[in-house]
Parts: structure tokens; sequence; C-alpha cells
């Protein structure tokens, strides 16, 4: 089967635009942007969806949140407004099974999502 393409992004194996990287988590820039900032956060582990997450990786999301807000500052819409959202499963849209969050910001965002 060929490897998750995050997890290829996530071992440099395959370009992107990384903005931020630690030990838990990498964010890089969505390839198909649909705001003026669009991150996408992911574990470096794999984790196919929201539903496989373990009580042991409180840690690790509270971690990937706070990184979204100081990357929220970076892009400069901390005070203006974002959106940070997680598609889990086919009906919420969800495309590539490795658990990644939207930063989504730059622009008045609609609410509630189509
Ligand atoms: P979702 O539809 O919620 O699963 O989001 C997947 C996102 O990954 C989409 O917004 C895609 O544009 C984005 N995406 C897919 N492949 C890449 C890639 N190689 N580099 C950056 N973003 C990607």
């Amino acid at each position: 089967m060929a490897e998750c393409i995050f997890c290829k992004i996530a071992k440099g194996e395959t370009p992107a635009t990384v903005v931020h990287e630690d030990d838990l988590v990498v964010a890089f820039r969505d390839i198909n942007p649909r705001a003026p900032t669009h991150i996408l956060l992911i574990p470096r582990r794999h984790v196919a969806s929201l539903n496989e997450l373990r009580e042991e990786d409180d840690a690790l999301i509270g971690h990937l949140v706070r990184v979204a807000g100081k990357l929220a500052g970076g892009e400069e819409i901390a005070d203006r407004g974002y959106r940070l959202v997680a598609n889990c499963g086919r009906e919420a849209g969800q495309s590539v099974d490795h658990v990644h969050f939207h930063l989504l910001g730059g622009r008045a965002l609609g609410w509630p999502p189509g």
C-alpha cells in the first residue's frame, strides 16, 4: 500500500511549505488554499482520524492547538479571527487519512460550513 502522503511530508520525503515542526507536530501550507491563510497541522505520528486518538494523545492535541494559535499570531490573524477545524470521516469531507487540523483565516469565514 502507498505510504500516507502526510507521513511523507512529515519525514521530508514529499515537498511542502513547512511553517513549523517539532517532535510532535508538523505544520505546512495547504496545497489548495481555501483562504489567505490555510495551514494544515498534523501529528508527526500516523493517526488515521480523530476516532483513533487515545487518552495518551491528549497532550499531543493540546500542543497542536497551541501551535495553531502561535501560527495564527505569526500570520497576523490572531486578533482578526481564524478557524481551526478537523474533518473526520467521509461525510465531513476527510480526504487524507492522517489526522489534520485546518488553520484558516485572512478573510471572513462563513458559518455553518456547507
Ligand atoms: P481534508 O479534506 O479535510 O481531508 O483535507 C485534506 C487537505 O489536504 C486538503 O485541503 C488538501 O488540499 C490538502 N492536501 C492534500 N495533499 C497535500 C499536499 N501534498 N500538500 C499540502 N496539502 C495537501
